[in-house]
């Protein structure tokens, strides 16, 4: 059994749910049968478990070092980075004129899956490497294309997004670093960031940093902040790193998880000047950033997912080989001992589990496959593609951060004490996932972008389109007599986020109407999630032969973990959307004063 992926449950995902070989408007998986695609992933698994499983434990025990300056590697990290450059997989998604393989999103992501689940802390590299060249690509100038993202492409030189200062995190309208124009289209950057992942090492002859900074007289807050381009090193007439361009690591944060993945504060230009180019218009930056953003926070909720799975699957065959008292009922004391997975409490842990990390993985493949669908559709179908992502952005973001981490949290308990202890990996992947409810913004941020943003955009079309997805997947399984009443049941549930939309779109006073938000963010998720459980419940149904005597139990798994989202999660939507809807006020109108008492 593989500790990193289930490939069943990818090939139920891709080929019986979604359907990727069918023709899809821009023919998205053309020249992508099921004979690739699963070479692709056999590929992927086999350099996974090979190069960066082995390190996984030992990375996390003895994580990058600050000394002399620099941050000091592990040699598994740069040992593991030069299998996945040697196989060409940085470039895999990058078009094949590029030196790419022109990988369409989703596959890529489910090959990164691989490295994710294997380390996290090494597959950070390069999926922010890859983040940050395809910003250079859909911003940058001809010159910045070719000189530097050509060489992150290639898996040569790596690459950083430094965005967060101490006095900006969530609030980026903050930022104070500063661009001073220094003639040659060159301008000189002052300022600290913060929390910075991927720089300070020396592990490629460049690092290209992407800051985010002021120019002189820009406008307040996020409508003057502009990007630019700051390599680690300037690059000689020949396009070669030469001089330091004086970005000092300051230290490096010593961090709960994701520990081998350096985590740095920056200076630019306290050393000597750092220089740097601009991407893009002046005062476009977070456009541009935002521009990338989405991706990205898919990427973050399929770091969570996959750290749910490898916890999952950890625990489920720990629950299968450790013995540990009787069934109940069976009290005598001569019997053997049974497995934990035969008490009843275990199976709820488990099937918990089940239920988050396959219906966050479903969600996080349905978003990839808008990602593509994007990049092929035009005219009304691309608006259509575009406002369905991003109302589901924050969802796909956040709810496997939040449902994903409780799964390792079962993980554990289902293991009792030796899922507390570093014998396990278990609490590893807990500590490794907990950073996905931070970063990428907070949850709480997301919940604000969501109810305040994302749902109103073009007058609520976004939200319309979702509904109506996901009422036509109601519609198909109410014809099934057993699938019947989680259809209503779903049905039901759009009329409490319907009735809680409306409450809030209604509240004149904005501060009353988001003092929820975080309720009806992790409540419409839910929802989103029950959406795409039925749809795999109803996959499930007619992939099973009508006239089997033998079931297959992969799917009727499926419909067990259907099921206990139904009967376990659901209601708990109820609940949320009922505050939401009725304002309620209680944690607004909580004074300062009256927490801080006693
Ligand atoms: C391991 C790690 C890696 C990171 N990597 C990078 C990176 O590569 N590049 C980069 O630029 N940054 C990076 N970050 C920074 C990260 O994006 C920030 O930590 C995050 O945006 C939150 O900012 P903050 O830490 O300043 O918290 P704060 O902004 O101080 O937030 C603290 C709490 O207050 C809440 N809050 C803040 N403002 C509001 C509001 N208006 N309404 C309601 N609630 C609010 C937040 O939700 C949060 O719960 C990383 C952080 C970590 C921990």
């Amino acid at each position: 059994m593989s500790h990193i992926v289930d490939r069943r449950n990818l090939d139920f995902l891709l080929f019986d749910m979604f359907d990727v070989e069918a023709d899809r408007p821009g023919q998205t998986y053309a020249g992508y049968d099921r004979q690739l695609i699963t070479q692709l992933l056999d590929t992927a698994q086999k350099l996974a478990e090979a190069e960066y499983l082995p390190s996984s434990a030992s990375l996390d025990a003895s994580p990058p070092i600050f000394a002399n300056g620099e941050a000091v590697m592990p040699p598994s990290v740069r040992a593991a980075l030069a299998a996945y450059r040697d196989a060409g997989l940085p470039a895999q998604s990058f078009p094949v004129e590029l030196g790419g393989s022109g990988l369409p999103y989703l596959i890529a992501m489910l090959v990164n899956g691989m490295f994710i689940a294997a380390n996290i802390s090494i597959a950070n590299y390069s999926l922010l490497t890859a983040a940050a060249a395809r910003l250079l690509l859909a911003f940058g100038t001809e010159e910045q294309r070719t000189r530097f993202a050509l060489p992150m492409i290639a898996g040569q030189w790596m690459g950083t997004m430094c965005l967060s200062e101490p006095q900006a995190g969530s609030s980026l309208a903050d930022i104070t670093t500063r661009a001073e124009p220094a003639g040659e289209g060159t301008f000189r950057l002052r300022g600290t960031k913060i929390w910075i992942s991927g720089g300070g090492h020396g592990m490629t002859e460049n690092i290209v940093h992407l800051v985010l900074a002021r120019l002189p007289g820009a406008p307040a807050g996020v409508k003057g902040i502009s990007l630019f381009l700051v390599p680690q090193k300037r690059l000689d007439a020949e396009g070669r790193p030469g001089e330091d361009n004086n970005v000092t690591l300051i230290g490096l944060a010593h961090k709960m998880g994701q520990r081998g993945t350096t985590n740095c504060q920056l200076n630019f230009g306290e050393a000597g000047p750092t220089l740097g180019y601009l991407i893009g218009e002046p005062h476009q930056g977070l456009r541009a950033m935002f521009h990338m953003m989405n991706e990205a926070r898919i990427g973050v909720g399929h770091v969570a997912t996959m750290s749910g799975l490898t916890g999952y699957r950890y625990s489920r065959r720990y629950a299968q080989e450790r013995v540990q008292g009787r069934r109940i009922g069976h009290k005598d004391p001569t019997t053997p001992q049974v497995p934990l997975i035969e008490h009843a409490d275990i199976r709820r842990m488990l099937l918990a589990q089940k239920a988050a990390v396959e219906g966050a993985l479903a969600l996080c493949v349905f978003c990839a496959l808008l990602v593509d669908e994007q990049g092929a559709a035009s005219g009304e179908e691309l608006k259509e593609v575009r406002l369905l992502l991003e109302v589901l952005t924050p969802i796909v973001k956040s709810w496997p951060s939040e449902h994903c981490l409780k799964a390792n949290e079962l993980a554990m308990q289902i293991m009792g004490g030796a899922g507390y202890t570093c014998d396990h990996p278990v609490e590893r992947y807990y500590r490794d996932n907990r950073l996905n409810h931070i970063y990428e913004g907070t949850y709480g941020i997301q919940a604000i972008d969501l109810l305040g943003r994302k749902v109103r955009m073009d007058d609520g079309h976004g939200l319309d389109l979702l509904l109506a997805r996901i009422r036509a997947t109601i519609g198909d399984a109410s014809q099934m007599p057993d699938l019947a009443t989680h259809a209503a049941a779903l049905e039901e549930a759009l009329s409490w986020l319907e009735a809680a939309t409306a409450a809030v779109m209604g509240e004149g006073d904005q501060e009353r109407g988001l003092a929820n938000a975080t309720l009806y963010l992790d409540a419409m998720g839910t929802i989103v999630i029950a959406w795409l459980w039925l749809w795999q419940a109803l996959v499930a149904r007619r992939c099973q032969a009508p006239d089997t005597t033998q079931p297959d139990p992969f799917l009727q798994g499926k419909r067990a973990a259907c099921d206990y989202h139904f009967r376990y999660i659901l209601p708990h939507a109820r609940i949320h959307l009922s505050l939401v809807e009725g304002l309620d006020d209680t944690c607004l109108a909580v004074s300062a004063d009256q927490i801080e008492a006693g």
